[in-house]
């Protein structure tokens, strides 16, 4: 297959390197589905370095005192109330003295729109030089973010954006004028010390953004440390993830010195609200057979069918399309871009099917999915049931309170003991159903 520029090629059961390009491409995507805020109903935890300075938090922007150029950016992008994360992290970032912040959510919950509103609101657009910088993994993701500064700053001109990318280039000892930057790690470490085009010394507000993608990257960890180092003492740093690992946190203890500490639950997913079930088939024709009667006996809003290959997922939706069903295909030899569009156009309602493999799904919440049909049950490499994947996978059937129908196509002994080992792993039986005579699951 053709691999476009700029974009990243998704390899099943992929070597640790492709794994770890993956999730640069991930943070894209999930970056471009979310056109609206996320749904959480989990309460911040704040940990402040402080804990006798009163905690901040704001129900509206006009508490925050924003320029008036600022507050309009905000109401245009259509933004009523800060987020969940917005109310607190936005006053921390705001306070004076600047406090360092780092801070953990999901993707969606308005980490970016809070640290470019920070960022904005810091500059002081009469000095023509870098104030703000701020790192991203790859240069997909800083073009993403800058958009939403440039976005924000609207009715703010006087203040200027530089993009710190490869194939940006200046030559050595430019003066930079544009007070913000975003970059690549490698590119910025270059413009703040061989090409002197930006003085670290003058920089108020450093942000570095996905952290956990960031320390996947070889290398990238070290120049975020090295930038870091230059920067004067008394320069804010924020950090942002949307995961947590001990490694992440590592990382961000190392750049960002006396943090308030924010943090966001991932919502909960639960096996609770879902009726499961297992088809016993005999070959993968009978599983589709056995898919259409089920798609034939009930009113099915929209589902989602997961495939264990591209093969098997791109067959499937051929095989669908035919029989008359209007069929989304989200296939790993995708552009991220394209993806994002199929996804988009699901949830829009124009497909009522989308089947997929696990690789293109990981992280997609698309909340009115009613139906998940495991047309291959999750495994992991050794061939065992991969019990994260199928909560993951049947959980957002079952979220804010819906109740979701799981269904889980059988056609060898080796798929009848993962779904054992499932049933065990999660202590809940999961039901046979009689393909023949549907009326139990309406
Ligand atoms: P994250 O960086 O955590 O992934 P974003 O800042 O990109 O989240 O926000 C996710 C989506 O929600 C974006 O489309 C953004 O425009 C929107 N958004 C962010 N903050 C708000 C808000 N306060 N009100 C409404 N929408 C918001």
């Amino acid at each position: 297959p053709r691999k476009a520029k700029g974009t990243t090629k998704q390899v099943e059961n992929g070597t640790e390197g492709e794994e770890k390009e993956d999730k640069a491409a991930q943070s894209l995507l999930n970056k471009m589905i979310h056109t609206s805020l996320v749904n959480t109903t989990n309460q911040v935890e704040v940990l402040q370095r402080d804990p006798n300075s009163p905690l901040y938090s704001v129900k509206t922007f006009e508490e925050l005192r924003l320029k008036d150029e600022l507050l309009r950016g905000v109401y245009d992008m259509g933004f009523n109330r800060p987020s969940k994360i917005q109310e607190n992290a936005l006053p921390m970032m705001l306070a004076e003295p600047p406090q360092n912040l780092i801070a953990q959510s999901q993707s969606g919950t308005g980490k970016t729109a809070a640290f470019a509103l920070a960022m904005l609101s810091h500059v002081d657009p009469a000095n023509k030089w870098t104030q703000c910088l701020c790192i991203a993994p790859t240069y997909e993701l800083a073009l993403q973010t800058g958009k939403v500064i440039e976005q924000m700053g609207k009715f703010y001109p006087e203040v200027k954006l530089a993009y710190a990318i490869r194939g940006n280039k200046l030559d050595r000892e430019t003066k930079l004028q544009e007070q913000i930057v975003i970059g690549t790690p490698g590119t910025v470490l270059d413009w703040c010390s061989k090409l002197k085009i930006i003085d670290p010394k003058k920089i108020s507000v450093f942000v570095l953004d996905e952290a956990d993608v960031m320390i996947a990257t070889q290398g990238h960890q070290d120049q975020s440390i090295r930038i870091q180092r230059m920067l004067p003492n008394e320069c804010q740093m924020l950090l942002f993830s949307a995961t947590f690992e001990d490694s992440v946190w590592k990382f961000a203890e190392r750049v960002v010195p006396d943090p308030n500490i924010i943090k966001l639950k991932r919502e909960e997913e639960t096996l609770d609200t879902i009726k499961q079930y297992y088809v016993l088939c005999n070959d993968k024709d009978e599983k589709f057979t056995a898919l259409c009667n089920i798609y034939g006996a009930i009113t099915i809003a929209q589902a989602m069918i997961f495939c264990h290959t591209r093969r098997t997922a791109g067959w499937l939706s051929a095989e669908l399309t035919k029989e008359g069903h209007v069929v989304a295909l989200l296939s790993g030899e995708m552009t991220v871009e394209q993806r994002a569009a199929i996804i988009e156009r699901f949830r829009e309602g124009k497909e009522k099917v989308l089947v997929t493999t696990n690789v293109c799904s990981r992280g997609i919440d698309v909340e009115q999915v009613s139906v998940v049909i495991n047309f291959d049950l999750p495994m992991d490499k050794d061939g065992n049931a991969d019990n994260e994947t199928y909560l993951h996978r049947i959980g957002r059937t079952g979220r804010f309170g819906k109740r979701g129908l799981a269904v889980n196509m059988i056609d060898s002994k080796q798929s009848m003991n993962i779904l054992n080992q499932i049933e065990e792993h999660f202590n809940k039986k999961i039901n046979k159903l009689d393909t023949d005579d549907l009326d139990e699951i309406e």
